[in-house]
């Protein structure tokens, strides 16, 4: 039995046609300007079908086969029909949708690669992260890439013929990349032999195309220890000159793939570099900058992996409440000519579903809100814009990143939880996505590590401008909608729980100044503040938007109904995070080490 998964696209266009008003955004956005309802809608609903059509009936069977590794040819085989797959995404133009023209690719915002991007990963995300290591690879090549790297790396990749890695993580090194040890010698045709071995190298190898081109970090001769002295270069499968022509075969190969808890038609691979031929891209010694190009995009990509588990998970959990028959309401039998009365008269069945039902839709405005920044910050032709919109998405990107993929633990637990034992047992396709969400908390940086960049880097060393800028906007709509009767049960308790927001940030400044500990104690109950907060945000805008919006009186009670849930059952979290961040470092470091035991 396989779970069913329909992409959410009437919430999809709420999202951004009303709370988000892309359409204005868009009318005067660079390269943006042709980008009507009608085309956006078109582009949503072939995603749409390609997700559920083609990669939905592949998820479970590619859960149960997995990747298989051939040690001899150092080959890895895909789950059937996964190949099959990429190619029809290939000749749908979906590998290049927001790539730049000039390399070839569609050059749609974000905004719209976002929303793609969730269905593709509800319906199978092990499939989703063949295509989301490409994307990455794309932004670091037209970022930084030189003009020849360019024309023989990127266009193949945004063509969809080769993919691109990311090869960070190294046996002992994985949240500190200041300690890894891959070496790059210089050759004399200006290239480099890179030796090491990568660990984890999501999609290093598989069976989609011919070529796959590695973005390595290495370290030069003579390089400063530490992040500062760290390289980035590109290493392809098989060689390419400056001109694009493609040679023998590189000395990169997987020396394995892992088995894992989740995510298993994804290979996660081992590479070992062996004086592979590889080309600095950016400047040496920059590459943990020219690395953040890629793991920005990465990680806003990673959050809306969380926010596809969750909506697949929750469709299918609320179908099950709908038609599983236990016991009866306790005000009395709802369902008196049936047996029993289905979960979803319960109360406590009805608390999981609002939760996710808040949190999924909750995070997709949010998630397309970055995405929106995105698009501001590469294509705005005024300064400002661009710089305000920089300034806000590197503050709300580990927010996305962190929130989006813990609430996905949640939402999936709950899902199936709904589902009782029928969720554990693997028949019903539940516990797969408890097992695949699990790893979007880790990689791209785990949770904590979102963290202490939200409040060690976002707010300490760049002054809150990111958190002044967003407080700024959340002011601004709560005074616009101040005289706004029906709004005020949302708006009241937004404007104060903002108004917390900087005095907390405050306290623990202050504390950091005399015990640097006190930021990494407070880090990630402040990230969750911040997410809740942040929520809150986009619910109250939510049902502003519903409320002034031409949709039927069912969806805007059901936004407004969903809001006045969270705000009721979910925001009072951000109080009890709040409560642990103010009550300092002191109990987490009074403790010996040796007393742990
Ligand atoms: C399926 C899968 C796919 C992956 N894909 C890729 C890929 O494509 N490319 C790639 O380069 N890597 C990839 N990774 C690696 C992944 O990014 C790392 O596993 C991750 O960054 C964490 O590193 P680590 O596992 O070494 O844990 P560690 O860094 O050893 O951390 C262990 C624990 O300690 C915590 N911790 C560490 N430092 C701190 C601190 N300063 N403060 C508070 N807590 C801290 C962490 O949050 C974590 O909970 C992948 C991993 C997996 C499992």
């Amino acid at each position: 039995m396989t779970t069913h998964y329909t992409a959410p696209l009437a919430d999809v266009r709420f999202a951004l046609y009303d709370v988000l008003q892309v359409e204005k955004l868009f009318a005067h956005l660079p390269g943006c300007e042709a980008l009507n309802r009608e085309l956006m809608d078109a582009v949503l609903e072939e995603a749409a079908k390609f997700s559920q059509a083609v990669l939905a009936p592949l998820n479970q069977p590619g859960d149960q086969q997995g990747c298989s590794f051939d040690k001899n040819t150092a080959s890895v085989t895909t789950p059937e029909g996964f190949k099959r797959a990429y190619q029809q995404f290939v000749e749908g133009g979906w590998a290049g949708l927001t790539a730049p023209e000039a390399s070839g690719g569609q050059g749609l915002p974000e905004t719209i690669g976002a929303p793609v991007k969730e269905f593709i990963d509800s319906a199978n995300l092990a499939w989703g992260t063949y295509p989301l290591l490409s994307h990455g690879a794309i932004e670091a090549l037209r970022v930084i890439g030189e003009d020849w790297q360019r024309e023989v790396f990127l266009k193949p990749i945004v063509a969809g013929t080769w993919t691109g890695t990311m090869c960070l993580t190294e046996a002992h090194c994985g949240s500190d990349l200041g300690l890894l040890k891959t070496r790059a010698e210089p050759n004399a045709d200006g290239s480099c032999a890179i030796t090491g071995t990568k660990i984890f190298i999501t999609a290093g190898e598989h069976d989609f195309t011919d070529n796959i081109v590695h973005l390595v970090l290495a370290r030069l001769p003579g390089a400063p220890a530490g992040v500062k002295g760290i390289s980035l270069f590109i290493v392809p499968k098989f060689k390419v000159d400056r001109e694009g022509h493609v040679g023998e075969r590189n000395a990169v190969r997987c020396g394995a793939i892992e088995h894992k808890m989740g995510l298993k038609g994804s290979a996660t691979c081992v590479m070992n570099f062996d004086g592979a031929q590889g080309w600095l891209i950016g400047e040496p010694n920059r590459g943990l900058n020219a690395m953040f190009v890629m793991m920005n995009t990465a990680r806003l990509a990673v959050g809306l992996q969380g926010l596809a588990l969750s909506e697949r998970a929750y469709q299918n959990a609320l179908g099950y409440a709908r038609e599983r028959l236990q016991m009866r309401a306790l005000s009395g039998a709802k369902f008196p000519d049936k047996p029993a009365d289905p979960l979803i008269v319960h109360g406590d069945v009805r608390r999981m579903l609002l939760t996710q039902k808040s949190l999924i839709e909750g995070g997709r405005a949010l998630g397309l809100y970055a995405a929106t920044l995105v698009d501001i910050q590469h294509r705005s032709k005024e300064d400002d814009a661009r710089v305000q919109a920089e300034t806000l998405l590197s503050f709300l990107t580990p927010i996305v990143k962190a929130m989006l993929t813990e609430n996905a633990i949640e939402c999936t637990n709950l899902a199936l939880q709904i589902y009782g034992g029928h969720g554990y047992i693997a028949e019903h396709g539940m516990e797969q996505y408890v097992r695949d969400a699990r790893i979007t908390t880790i990689y791209e940086g785990t949770t904590q590590i979102q963290a202490l960049d939200l409040l060690g880097r976002k707010i300490f060393q760049q002054q809150g401008a990111g958190l002044k800028l967003f407080l700024e906007e959340i002011a601004a709509f709560c005074s616009r909608h101040a005289s706004d009767e029906s709004l005020k049960e949302f708006v009241v308790p937004l404007a104060a729980i903002a108004g917390e927001w900087a005095d907390i940030t405050q306290t623990i400044g202050k504390r950091a100044m005399a015990n640097p500990d006190e930021i990494g104690a407070a880090a990630v109950d402040y990230l969750f503040y911040s997410g809740y907060v942040a929520l809150a945000y986009f619910w109250a805008r939510s049902v502003a938007a519903a409320d002034s919006s031409s949709h039927n009186q069912d969806f805007k009670q059901a936004k407004r109904l969903t809001a006045r849930f969270y705000f009721a059952r979910i925001l009072p979290r951000a109080s009890a995070h709040r409560a642990a961040v103010e009550a300092s470092a002191e109990s987490l470091f009074a403790m010996a080490d040796a007393l742990f035991d």
